[in-house]
């Protein structure tokens, strides 16, 4: 019997079992991971879950039987250690081994640790999220270090649950590298209208539980400490193994590594994006959620490539945003409807060409602002900004 092995139960791990049961293997799936809980969406964890608005069983990629009912072996709370490349095994930290004949990395990534913050709070998996409650939910003040999507996901949780929130960021403003400064003040007005402490600018020196030393020698004190300065892929099993590894690991369009029987997908794979013509590695969702497709056909054998757009969501207080495309190398932003309000659509262009489109508070927009971008075709920048002239007519 042939046997696929997936490293990683994340989303994108769970949706490679999935995809490869609907494209028609019949083979042995082995899902090895190294957490406790059967796979689960992330996204919640920062938001409806922490809040207390969603259940736990609620961010579960699939129930609990489908393992069983669609043959998949799934192995939790054992880590893989190592790769051997030549005898096709993967190595797991319980001492045994598993045989495969296509392998499929999925190990997403980790939160970027302060140096020394290791009494302060991170936000990862499902624990984190359910100790970040608790915290809210008995303190008065909280530092979050970060001004990025999770940092400031949790400082809306934390001010609904009436709770001063400082956030510590060293950028000039929040989100700068996601969305640049023109949108990243809409994110910066929102938390302030909120009664968030907002420090940009800033340089923290050391992190304790309960406070922060600057670098300027101002310390600020609070019940308890968030570090969310971004995540880095895990890719020491890939690296170890001698898989071509930059910023993620390389994959091709069709998600397959420098091994032709070892793909990778989600938050680890540095593609080839065949519309941007460039690799990206994208730590979202969505990512995560239509790449294992793609990686399951070159698994089995055929030929599928992956040239989606990167595509985001977040949900801050009353503020919900989706975004889609690649800002790199705009210049200039056109704004369509009410900023002041918070009902609105950004798009980032370069030569008069859409290449990234963020709409505010207004839906069911994201697939003609994904016809413009996929469309190159040059806009009229007055015509974009009239919330009157439909978006399929410009
Ligand atoms: C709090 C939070 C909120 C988010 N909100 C959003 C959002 O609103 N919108 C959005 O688009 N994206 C969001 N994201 C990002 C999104 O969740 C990720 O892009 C997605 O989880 C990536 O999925 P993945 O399967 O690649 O990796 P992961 O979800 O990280 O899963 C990888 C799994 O592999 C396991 N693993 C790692 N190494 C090994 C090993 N050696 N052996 C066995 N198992 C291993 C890990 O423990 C983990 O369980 C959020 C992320 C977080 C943390």
């Amino acid at each position: 019997m042939t046997t696929f092995v997936i490293v990683g139960g994340g989303l994108a791990g769970a949706k490679a079992a999935e995809a490869l049961r609907d494209q028609g293997f019949d083979g042995d799936i082995v899902l090895v991971t190294e957490e406790q809980d059967r796979p689960y969406e992330r996204p919640p964890l920062s938001k409806d879950y922490l809040q207390g608005k969603a259940e736990r069983d609620s961010a579960f990629v699939h129930g609990p039987n489908w393992y069983d009912e669609n043959n998949v072996d799934l192995r939790l709370g054992v880590a893989a250690t190592a790769i051997d490349r030549a005898a096709h095994q993967v190595r797991l930290a319980d001492g045994s081994s598993v045989e495969y004949a296509k392998l499929l990395l999925a190990t997403g990534s980790s939160p970027r640790q302060f140096p020394g913050a290791e009494d302060a709070l991170y936000l990862r998996k499902i624990g984190d999220s359910e100790r970040i409650k608790s915290v809210i939910a008995n303190s008065s003040r909280l530092i979050v270090i970060g001004a990025g999507w999770i940092g400031l996901e949790v400082t809306a949780a934390a001010r609904a649950a009436g709770v001063e929130v400082t956030v510590l960021e060293a950028a000039p403003q929040p989100l700068i590298t996601a969305i640049g400064s023109e949108v990243a003040e809409v994110y910066a007005d929102l938390h302030r209208a909120n009664g968030v402490d907002l420090r940009l600018g800033v340089e923290v020196d050391q992190v304790g539980a309960k406070s922060v030393g600057l670098v300027d020698g101002t310390v600020v004190d609070a019940d308890a400490v968030l570090v969310a300065i971004g995540a880095a892929p895990n890719v020491s099993l890939a690296k170890d193994a001698g898989l071509d590894v930059d910023n993620g690991v390389l994959v091709d369009a069709s998600l397959r590594t420098s091994d032709p029987d070892i793909f990778a997908a989600g938050d680890i794979a540095n593609a080839e994006n065949p519309f941007l013509s460039k690799r990206v590695r994208v730590e979202h969702w969505a990512n995560a959620l239509n790449q294992p497709a793609v990686a399951a056909t070159g698994m089995l054998g055929g030929s599928a490539t992956y040239d989606e757009l990167p595509y985001f969501y977040t949900d801050q207080y009353d503020l919900g945003m989706e975004y889609i495309g690649d800002i790199a190398g705009y210049d200039r932003v056109v704004f369509r409807g009410d900023k002041p309000g918070r009902e609105f659509i950004a798009f980032w262009l370069k030569d008069n060409r859409v290449l990234a489109g963020m709409n505010v508070n207004i839906w069911d927009v994201v697939d003609p602002i994904k016809a413009l971008i996929r469309s190159r075709k040059q806009v009229d920048p007055d015509r974009l900004a009239n919330p009157d002239i439909p978006l399929e007519e410009q």
